[in-house]
């Protein structure tokens, strides 16, 4: 039995980008930063972020904050799904220091967006409701957007007015092909902006060949991730013995019974280290014979 690491796995460029801010900007000054929700969907990796002085509030427990104890000086960090622009007004009128860890493909989505929606068009996002992304993106037209998810958003939208459709930047292609073509049949021709991810595209088609390589597949990553979801839906396609799993201790030896080769992937917001882990763990079930 053996265990391979998937190549392509582990965090996207985006996300590696907010923490290599946030490590650099701890080393930079001894002080607690906040982060405006988890940093990532990934429970292991936030508290390890924790530990090192990353501290995650929401905005309603910033004012108290700012106004008792830090004053000026509070650090506040913008995560790579971004913020709707009352949120930067609000942190303006408290004069916190910002740090934007926005990443540049949702600032192009927020853009587009707002471009849009200021030429008059309807925009429509598919993708999930109340998702944080699509909470800021919203926010970049006014909150005018309309969120579709479900077929029956779709009817949320007017027919026969010029309309621009656009995509939650970790949506599956799939999903955005069968919606943009419920949205056309409902509204008339539309304007279609493709905005998925490019490296989650690369990702799904990676991770499609490497599931099919291996008997056992295991995707890493939060539970409350819709990325690593989708994703594992995506493995589940192509090989049935595939697990969605945060942590080593939720494994089953019963999983890898007449295996001959483990596959550990995971998600956009999955670190390098976590799936190593998993990897080691399973190495050493493998020498002290529980597996294999
Ligand atoms: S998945 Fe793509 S859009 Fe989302 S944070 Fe990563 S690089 Fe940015």
């Amino acid at each position: 039995m053996k265990v391979i690491l998937d190549p392509q796995g582990g965090i996207c460029g985006g996300v590696e980008r907010v923490i290599d801010i946030v490590e650099e900007e701890l080393s930079l000054l001894n002080k607690d930063i906040y982060v405006l929700g988890d940093i990532i969907h990934n429970e292991r990796e936030v508290e390890r972020l924790n530990r090192a002085g990353l501290k995650t509030i929401d905005l309603k427990s910033l004012d108290g904050l700012v106004s008792s104890v830090f004053k000026n000086s509070t650090r506040i960090l913008i995560r790579a799904h971004g913020e709707p622009p009352e949120t930067y007004r609000e942190l303006e009128r408290l004069g916190v220091k910002v740090i934007d860890g926005t990443c540049p493909v949702v600032t192009r989505s927020q853009n587009l967006a707002e471009r849009y929606s200021r030429g008059g068009y309807q925009v429509a996002i598919v993708g999930k409701h109340n998702h944080p992304e699509m909470i800021g993106i919203i926010g970049h037209t006014d909150h005018r957007a309309v969120v579709v998810q479900y077929d029956e958003d779709v009817r949320r939208l007017k027919p026969g007015v010029p309309t621009m459709v656009m995509a939650q930047t970790t949506i599956s292609p799939e999903q955005f092909c069968k919606m943009t073509g419920k949205i056309e049949a409902w509204v008339g021709e539309v304007v279609i902006r493709e905005t998925i991810c490019k490296s989650v595209v690369k990702r799904s088609e990676n991770l499609r060949q490497f599931a099919g390589l291996v008997d056992v597949l295991l995707m890493v990553g939060g539970h409350v991730s819709s990325n690593t979801r989708m994703l594992h839906n995506i493995c589940l396609g192509r090989n049935p013995r595939s697990y969605h799993v945060s942590s080593p201790e939720e494994l089953d030896p019963a999983w890898f019974s007449d295996a001959h080769l483990i596959g550990v992937s995971g998600s956009a917001s999955t670190p390098l280290w976590l799936l190593q882990e998993f990897v080691d763990f399973l190495e050493n079930w493998i020498k002290e014979g529980r597996i294999g």
